[in-house]
């Protein structure tokens, strides 16, 4: 991501070409006229390493969309389970931390989602940092979602 000014700059040292252009907007100097761009293509390899998304409470949550991940409710008001709890070897990772509401957390208690009787709505995975930065109706130009694998 980077600014629409500096778009123009890669564009115009011929460092970067333009993949979607946002709609009809351009911009002008004394010399030249440039469509602005909303996705770009960088020329040159660039070693890019992705941000480690941090495991905390709120990552968790907001990868789950604040969802329940057994009975699909929504809400802020969650909690954070263990699917598999600590006490039972269970880690601190993100396919062991799933958002929970306070129903199904008193109901699962300290047991596995099988012995509960209670089923994962999705796998739980290690989200990129796209899904945590912008949720789906957050994403800041239309043009970039078939680029942000979401
Ligand atoms: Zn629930």
């Amino acid at each position: 991501m980077c600014t629409v000014k500096r778009a123009v700059v890669l564009l115009i040292l011929n460092k970067a070409e333009t993949v979607v252009e946002r709609n009809g907007k351009r911009v002008r100097s004394q010399y030249l006229e440039i469509n602005v761009p909303s996705v770009i293509r960088i020329k040159r390899y660039i070693n890019f390493r992705p941000y480690n998304v941090p495991l905390n409470k709120r990552n968790i949550m907001k990868r789950d969309k604040y969802t329940c991940q057994y009975c699909g409710k929504k809400g802020k008001d969650m909690t954070i389970d263990h699917v598999i709890p600590k006490d039972r070897g269970g880690k601190d990772t993100w396919q062991n931390l799933v958002t929970c509401c306070k129903e199904c957390n008193m109901k699962k208690g300290n047991r596995t989602p099988r012995e509960a009787g209670m089923k994962l709505l999705r796998k739980p995975r290690k989200p990129t940092y796209f899904h945590i930065l912008f949720s789906e109706d957050e994403i800041p130009d239309e043009n970039w979602k078939p680029f942000l694998f979401l």
